[in-house]
């Protein structure tokens, strides 16, 4: 037996001596308390892990899928991707000691732009750049003890996976979900090709050449995900497992309005009339105008009159040349067509002008101006002087007197109509709406409508690196699939990379010329490729038969591991991957592929059961407060953690913590820190320092805390271990009070981490409940022979070896035990065991409380002993003076007995 750390490290090798650790400049110096060697128990729990395997599959368990959002491969693992990668290790391994089936995969979210800028800008092939960085993750991931199940490893650029990708694009082309139609991409002159968004800077200009960006249409493939939109919409009430702030973020996206599409017809010589959608058909009568987006069919020469088509194709042009697409839609530019339409009720004339804030794939195309009741409208025809007088067609029911004056914004509220709404003054908004459609209907100019914000899913890219849409484009037969025997179409790896005249793709002649699978004429391949978020719109359901080669999966496998059990990631997936993925699981959950027993929450082919987005990591950042610059870590004094010095100056730094970025020297390296710090205290910190879903302020100064607090479990483990006697745990009436209260203690604390583990991810709140079990344990009087002294420890080791494995694993060989903790049951409590040993019970006397008396627990509702002992006392005595009880009513689980008297 040792009493100090010293001793354990002469038993077990895994100890150093004290001050052998360069520390990193932000952490806390010459503070490291304890001297446990994690670097080697580390070494020699991988090396135990290595030789036996704790985690096998065992399919008569019941599953359990625990799913990381899979990291794109940038070479360098980061605090953000430890955090969520340990918050699912605990959750797959506590599970697992539940008695699951566990699935804890990890792959790659593979194609994408960087690999392809590398080329470009390195001359490294996307491949070589890509195997390189998940080689190198792979081994910044595999330090931090993290059991992911590799042999289930997935990389989305390769041919064995982007083949299911383009499988399952033909299943949606077949379904008549993927389509192709033209749409606006920003596309740089200079180098003759198309950019991202985030390769076009804030003044429009390309990241490569410089070049301003214009508008240009391209023809592009999509996904209807607008067919699902009131599934995706309507099934957000299923999520009750997801957080409330990311199902309105969902529903938000999906922007499901509804209202009225209004029919104006154009004052001109064989021009249909205008369609146009409103949520607000009530302000029907205070429409002024109308507006088209550029790209509507009545934007062309032959449509506008004579006089106004050159400056209105002009300014159409121009708009390409100026702004970026997403500017555009901000603009309050805009010019008068030339053209007229009659209002519906009023035969008034009103304009028609052509403006980009309105967007050619949103409803019709066209829209309404109603300037008195939407900012935007407001904005428009003040900015362009459209009318004199603007019209306020609605108004609030509640009014100040006596003011006059022009109104100064618009009214976008609901209100009473005025009367300039004719038939219609003085009816609340929403009844003047339906009166209004009505009339519309019987009238022949209108319908009721619904309109969604959310869009088709544009998923070509005209780049390299990503899955190849598998189509053949014939002259004869037109747009021809590629026969699903004939998949994957390979993406060509002798390529070029000049990031110029568009995708290399289109000049790599040997892979572009084929055969039409249809006639076997000439044809050519389709050169977009897919964006990546269809790549990882469907890798979680791949991971349950990875090795798969007829079939994406095998709906049978595929079904028994899904919907995943919790996923957890990053809250900026929050709207596109999740809207994506479930539109992915329900496209496939309809054709049959997977089809999840009925009980299975949440159903409808929803993929995801629990969603955990976890809150970012954030650095200490330190800045001059005069000058504001951010400070290097080696311009601060760090000798006082809690009170730092700018070196030069001696002046103490502004400190914040704020997202980690190398223009504020903030960053933590990962790697560096469990180097220094051991993986096990590093993974503790993470969970204890913030809930999962909120911001984590990283400082490694704290991390001694957890160090201090393994030591102590590691001594209370080899002390039980030592004394061990394998003696049968007592009944609880043979325990002594103070391993009555230890028992209890342990039972309370399974109960309370066993529900922060499974259903509140409250780890903090856990690792709290342990500490405090550990302390009671370590400042009892139970001797540490006593089988509940051993009990407690050993529950104390099980529930935090999913938190801190090495740790968990070393504390239970301490124990005494051979075989790994993670073999072991996650520990159960008693309700018996919760129970107090006395029990305060308060006495009432006809309904009034008069006093209480303190009972052994067996004595609770003995209505005849509590009144036996209320008797005893003196105030008992008082109030139930000679009187015989008539009645004795038993309350709050026996706290409460209310004794009713003879008169
Ligand atoms: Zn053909």
């Amino acid at each position: 037996m040792f009493s100090c750390h010293s001793s354990l490290g002469r038993a077990r090798g895994l100890l150093r001596p004290l001050g052998t650790n360069t520390l990193r400049s932000y952490a806390s110096p010459a503070k490291k308390a304890n001297a446990i060697d994690f670097s080697a128990m580390e070494t020699k729990w991988k090396a135990r892990w290595a030789d036996a395997p704790s985690s096998t599959a065992d399919p008569s368990k019941p599953s359990y899928y625990v799913l990381s959002m899979f990291p794109y491969p940038s070479g360098l693992l980061h605090m953000g991707h430890v955090r969520v990668y340990t918050i699912s290790d605990t959750l797959q391994r506590f599970r697992r000691m539940q008695g699951y089936n566990v699935l804890h995969p990890m792959g790659w979210d593979a194609f994408g732009l960087p690999a392809e800028n590398a080329a470009i800008e390195r001359g490294i092939h996307p491949a070589e750049w890509t195997v390189k960085n998940i080689a190198a993750m792979k081994e910044q991931m595999s330090k931090l003890t993290i059991d992911f199940d590799w042999s289930r490893e997935v990389r989305t650029c390769d041919p064995d996976y982007y083949r299911w990708t383009q499988y399952i694009f033909l299943e949606m082309y077949k379904a008549g979900l993927a389509y192709q139609k033209e749409a606006v991409v920003n596309w740089d002159p200079v180098d003759q090709t198309v950019l991202a968004n985030e390769q076009v800077d804030a003044e429009g200009k390309s990241w490569r050449s410089g070049a301003l960006v214009e508008r240009k249409k391209l023809r592009q493939w999509f996904f209807k995900v607008t067919d699902f939109a009131e599934d995706l919409l309507n099934d957000i009430d299923l999520l009750t497992h997801w957080p409330e702030r990311v199902k309105q973020m969902q529903r938000h996206w999906i922007g499901k309005s509804q209202g009225a599409e209004f029919e104006f017809s154009v004052l001109a010589e064989n021009v249909s009339p205008l369609k146009v959608f409103t949520s607000r058909p009530d302000t029907l009568y205070g429409v002024q105008y109308l507006v088209v987006s550029p790209e509507h069919e009545l934007i062309k020469r032959e449509r506008l009159p004579a006089g106004q088509a050159d400056e209105v194709l002009t300014f159409v042009e121009d708009l390409g040349k100026v702004q970026n697409m997403e500017e555009a839609e901000e603009s309050k530019k805009g010019v008068f067509t030339g053209l007229y339409a009659s209002h519906p009720v009023t035969s008034e004339q009103i304009p028609i002008y052509v403006a980009p804030y309105v967007l050619s794939d949103y409803g019709t195309g066209a829209v309404m101006g109603v300037p008195a009741h939407d900012k935007r409208d407001w904005d428009f025809c003040r900015a362009n002087n459209v009318v004199d007088k603007i019209k306020f067609v609605i108004e609030s029911p509640i009014k100040e007197v006596g003011v006059t004056e022009e109104p100064t914004e618009p009214f976008t509220a609901h209100g009473i109509l005025t009367g300039i709404s004719g038939p219609y003054k003085g009816m609340k908004s929403k009844e003047a709406g339906k009166a209004i459609l009505k009339k519309a209907i019987q009238a022949g100019f209108g319908h009721s409508a619904t309109q969604y914000r959310l869009k088709d899913w544009l998923l070509s890219r005209q780049r390299y690196w990503g899955a190849p849409i598998p189509i053949v484009h014939c002259p004869t037969c037109k747009v021809v699939p590629v026969p699903q025997e004939d998949l994957p179409v390979p993406l060509p790896l002798d390529v070029t990379f000049t990031g110029k005249g568009g995708s290399p793709l289109a000049r790599a002649t040997d892979w572009l010329n084929c055969k039409c699978p249809k006639c076997n004429g000439p044809a050519t391949r389709e050169t977009d490729t897919m964006d990546t978020f269809v790549d990882s719109s469907w890798y979680f359901m791949r991971y349950t038969d990875p090795h798969n080669t007829s079939l994406p999966f095998d709906p049978k496998i595929a079904s028994e591991r899904l919907p995943v059990d919790i996923y957890i990631g990053g809250v900026e997936h929050a709207i596109l991957h999740l809207l994506y993925s479930r539109f992915f699981s329900k496209f496939l959950y309809k054709q049959g592929a997977i089809a999840p027993s009925p009980n299975k929450l949440p159903g409808n082919g929803e993929p995801f059961n629990v969603l955990l987005t976890q809150g970012m990591v954030h650095g200490r950042t330190f800045k001059d407060p005069v000058t504001q610059r951010f400070l290097k870590p080696e311009e601060v004094d760090l000798t006082d953690f809690n009170k730092p010095k700018i070196i030069a100056t001696g002046e103490s730094p502004s400190i914040s913590y704020e997202k980690m970025s190398k223009s504020k020297y903030n960053g933590v390296d990962p790697t560096s820190v469990v180097e220094e710090q051991g993986v096990d205290p590093t993974r503790l910190h993470i969970l204890y320092k913030a809930p999962p879903s909120e911001v984590l302020e990283w400082d490694d100064a704290s991390i001694i805390g957890m160090q201090r607090w393994i030591a102590k479990v590691l001594k209370l483990s080899s002390t039980a271990g030592e004394s061990r006697l394998k003696l049968e745990l007592p009944e609880l009436e043979a325990m002594t009070g103070e391993e009555r209260d230890m028992y209890r203690t342990t039972h309370l604390t399974i109960k309370q981490v066993t529900e922060s583990m499974s259903t509140s991810f409250g780890f903090n709140t856990a690792i709290s409940d342990l500490i405090k079990l550990s302390n009671c344990v370590s400042g009892s009087k139970v001797e540490a022979s006593s089988p509940v002294y051993q009990h407690a420890v050993q529950s104390i080791v099980k529930m935090m070896a999913p938190m801190t494995p090495t740790v968990g694993e070393e504390c239970w060989e301490e124990l005494g035990e051979k075989e790994s903790v993670f073999q072991q049951e996650w520990p159960k409590w008693e309700d018996k065991a919760l129970a107090k040993d006395n029990v305060e019970c308060m006495i009432q006397i006809n309904g009034k409380t008069r006093l209480s008396v303190n009972l052994p627990a067996a004595l609770v509702g003995n209505t005849e002993e509590i009144e036996r002992r209320a008797r005893e006392s003196p105030v008992g005595q008082k109030w139930l003076g000679e009187k015989s009880i008539r009645r004795a009513i038993v309350a709050k689980n026996g706290e409460l007995v209310n004794f009713v008297l003879q008169n």
